[in-house]
């Protein structure tokens, strides 16, 4: 029987980063459990279902594996899709991935495209795969890792928590040694640098504290155009220890040091998980035209910028045009991002490109909710704080 493992250094961190206004990712790390949610919609419903995530977690911190762990996320799932109705909500859902240990193992439960990594004698695994059409892409032989890691829609994802009333949840299982160290992070970190950067940050050294502000750190230098999340926790043989104490991020931790010794071990450990990614393929179209339906881009057609509807891989059609000529964003050099974004986003776009060119609408852009009470001024969700634009 191995032994048991436990978690004796644990370290958080989460910025919104350089771009962004808000930070809609979410995290726990408490009690041998690591979660990170990257939530998504407009109006800052993001925050909202990333936070119901990572209560209905909270609500199984003692979780004994990922039974329990997939089943607070398909609760969290149900609430959130049921709060999505609210007009101000329409569209949030957020990702989430989760993982416990339990004797000599890691149990995840993970949507979405946030990612588990295992770092071990020096090298960096995913333990998860992405539900996102860039991964799928590459799954299915259409795109290669490179073109995935610079691909301007990378951060589309294909399954969510709140995206449907049921959700389909990937449990792989890791055998743990002494000395591992897991890692659980937003796209903020895994989409910004590549994993062999990831690996040589944490082979840095260092207390997870000092890590993780080196791994938020570098993907801010890197990238910075999204919030990023990264909770660390560091296992080993303790059967004589108390399990750490609560309190999210930099809560209670005895600092041992990491990488001072050469550590040996009997066996390489278990052989890495692929698990559960099979289902994908199964998901893959009816999930792709659910996202496909909320992505919105601001493009060019026929000299015009117009709010297109749909996914920017040959799927979309115009929704809106914007009355603004081409040409007045080439006089100015404004390229469009083409990044694809919720119906509100890009019509806020639209709008401000519009009032920055100083041009009269033909006719008013539809607001992002027809729903005329999603117009008037409403309390702001508890979970985030008092602000609205
Ligand atoms: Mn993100």
């Amino acid at each position: 029987m191995p032994e048991p493992l436990r978690i004796v250094e644990l370290a958080a961190r989460s910025e919104t980063g350089p771009t962004r206004e808000h930070n809609e990712d979410r995290y726990l790390a408490a009690d041998g459990l690591l979660a990170v949610a990257d939530g998504m919609g407009g109006a800052r419903a993001g925050e909202v279902a990333a936070q119901m995530a990572m209560d209905s977690l909270e609500s199984v911190r003692r979780a004994a594996d990922a039974e329990d762990l997939a089943g607070a996320l398909r609760r969290a799932n149900e609430d959130i899709h049921a709060a999505s109705s609210e007009p101000d909500k329409s569209g949030m859902g957020t990702t989430a991935t989760a993982g416990v240990v339990r004797g000599s193992s890691l149990y995840l439960a993970h949507v979405g495209d946030s990612r588990a990594y295992l770092w071990r004698d020096g090298a960096l695994e995913a333990l998860t795969e992405d539900h996102s059409v860039v991964a799928e892409l590459v799954r299915s032989g259409q795109l290669t890792k490179a073109e995935a890691a610079t691909h301007p829609h990378r951060n589309v994802i294909t399954r969510a928590l709140g995206a449907a009333p049921s959700v389909e949840i990937d449990t792989p299982e890791q055998g743990l040694l002494a000395g591992d160290i897991i890692l659980i992070c937003s796209d903020g970190l895994s989409g910004a640098i590549p994993d062999k950067q990831i690996g040589a940050t944490i082979a840095g050294g260092g207390g997870l504290d000092a890590i993780a502000e080196r791994l938020v750190a570098i993907a801010n230098e890197s990238s910075g155009a999204d919030n990023v999340t990264v909770v660390i926790g560091r296992v080993d043989d303790a059967p004589a220890e108390p399990p750490l104490g609560g309190g999210a991020g930099s809560g209670e931790r005895r600092s041992l040091p990491v990488f001072e010794e050469a550590r040996t071990r009997s066996r390489r450990g278990l052989k890495p998980l692929v698990a559960a990614a099979l289902t994908l393929l199964a998901l893959g179209i009816g999930a792709v035209a659910w996202v496909d339906s909320r992505s919105f881009t601001l493009r060019e057609s026929s000299g015009e910028i117009e709010v297109a509807r749909g996914l920017p891989i040959g799927l979309q059609r115009t929704w809106q045009p914007t009355g603004v000529p081409a040409s007045a964003l080439e006089e100015a050099g404004d390229p469009l991002t083409g990044g694809t974004r919720g119906r509100g986003e890009a019509v806020r776009d639209a709008v401000d490109l519009i009032w920055s060119r100083g041009i009269t609408l033909p006719k008013p852009l539809s607001t992002p909710d027809p729903d005329p009470a999603a117009a008037r001024p409403r309390p702001a969700p508890t979970a985030t704080g008092p602000e609205q634009p």
